[in-house]
């Protein structure tokens, strides 16, 4: 039985969430955009599933977009935005964000907007102060920090940086934060953390791939990034997913109503892997806030293995039957350090020895134990090579 701890690339699909999939799948609906019965019942699925995922999140349904994922989602806020905002509008961001923000941002920059890429601590975490100085005077337009780091776990004060966004005088800068990783693992309290946007992908918590969600508060000016068809109120058009969102809706509601439990357990079961980790290989660190910290999302763990290349130690452990990440999947398969692990002053080399651990809904207390046991083989057997 191989082992899999990287559900912060991707979560296996749900009994539940599947059963829904096939099941629209099989139903032979019509396009939910034609008038014939087959099209409204259609219409009626992804009206059921925006209805779901807006009590789930406590937010209201037209504030809900399907897109195809947090790629799309992170892509359209900012370029969305910033686009309705016009050419002076500028964007401060933080330099552990998903490629799926960097890079835009970076385009952006390219294109000659003002952009602030905000540094982070040893931890990983952003000093909301610095994120809302960046947000700057006169304001930028649009601030975008992530919920939790999809590497080192690190939880950033969202809400300390929105009391500071507030403060600042004249228009405030709209907020966004791609809270992929946070959905599930933390409570998702989108008015409390006082943002204005937000991003979810249904893959990394049991739903199905090719579905995301971008959150926009009523009243919040968002351009369209693509033109055709006028659903998602004309704001991404293209003729919806339907069995994908209505498997994505059943993900969202069960993560949210289980998400106490959920964090308990995988805290539970981090905590005694790293206990056993660190005492039988004393050599490792844990990147990130410390295992105890509230600002860490409980199912992750981002390891140093020193003079090891990560992604080496990865293919290692995958022949022996652990499946880890070294680094975002996404930018796996580059040679370049993690951009995450560098931004937190790790020099070149140790900045690819990280590999990242994530727990998810069927990961057992029996799971952590081979975990360990074949780290321990591997980690042993490349020292004594
Ligand atoms: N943001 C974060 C934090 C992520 O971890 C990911 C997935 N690696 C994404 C965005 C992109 O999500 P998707 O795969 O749905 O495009």
């Amino acid at each position: 039985m191989r082992v899999y701890l990287d559900h912060n690339s991707t979560s296996p699909m749900r009994a539940e969430v599947r059963a829904r999939w096939l099941a629209v799948a099989d139903e032979l609906l019509g396009n939910p955009s034609s008038v014939h019965a087959s099209g409204r019942r259609a219409r009626a699925v992804v009206d059921d599933a925006r209805a779901c995922v807006a009590a789930a999140l406590g937010v209201h349904e037209e504030e809900i977009f399907f897109t195809s994922g947090a790629t799309e989602a992170n892509n359209l806020a900012l370029l969305g935005v910033l686009a309705a905002a016009g050419q002076e509008a500028g964007l401060a961001t933080t330099a552990v964000e998903h490629s799926s923000v960097l890079e835009p941002a970076r385009a952006q920059a390219a294109a000659g907007r003002r952009v602030s890429i905000v540094p982070v601590d040893a931890q990983g975490l952003p000093d909301p102060a610095a994120v809302v100085h960046a947000a700057g005077e006169p304001a930028l337009g649009l601030v975008s920090v992530g919920a939790a780091n999809n590497e080192t776990g690190a939880v950033p004060d969202l809400a300390a940086i929105a009391q500071g966004l507030r403060e600042i005088p004249g228009p405030r800068p709209r907020f966004h934060t791609d809270a992929v990783q946070a959905l599930g693992r933390l409570p998702v309290r989108l008015r409390e953390w006082g943002v204005d946007l937000a991003s979810f992908s249904a893959h990394k918590l049991g739903g199905p791939p090719g579905i995301g969600i971008l959150w926009r508060a009523r009243g919040v000016a968002l351009a369209p990034r693509f033109h055709g068809g006028g659903q998602e109120l004309a704001l991404r058009p293209g003729t919806e997913n339907v069995p994908a969102i209505a498997a994505g809706a059943v993900a969202i509601e069960l993560v949210v109503r289980e998400q106490s439990a959920f964090a308990a357990r995988t805290a539970a079961l981090a905590r005694n892997l790293w206990a056993g980790l660190s005492t039988s290989l004393p050599g490792l660190r844990l990147l990130g806030p410390p295992i105890d910290s509230k600002q860490r999302l409980p199912n992750t763990l981002c390891i140093l293995v020193p003079d090891t290349d990560g992604k080496v130690l990865v293919t290692r452990l995958d022949l022996a039957g652990l499946e880890v990440s070294a680094g975002s999947a996404c930018a796996s398969g580059s040679l370049e350090p993690s951009h995450v692990l560098s931004a937190m002053g790790l020099a070149r080399d140790a900045a690819r020895s990280g590999v990242r651990l994530s727990l998810g809904w069927n990961t057992t207390a029996e799971d952590c134990k081979r975990a360990l046991a074949i780290f321990h083989a591997e980690f042993s057997s490349s020292r004594a090579t």
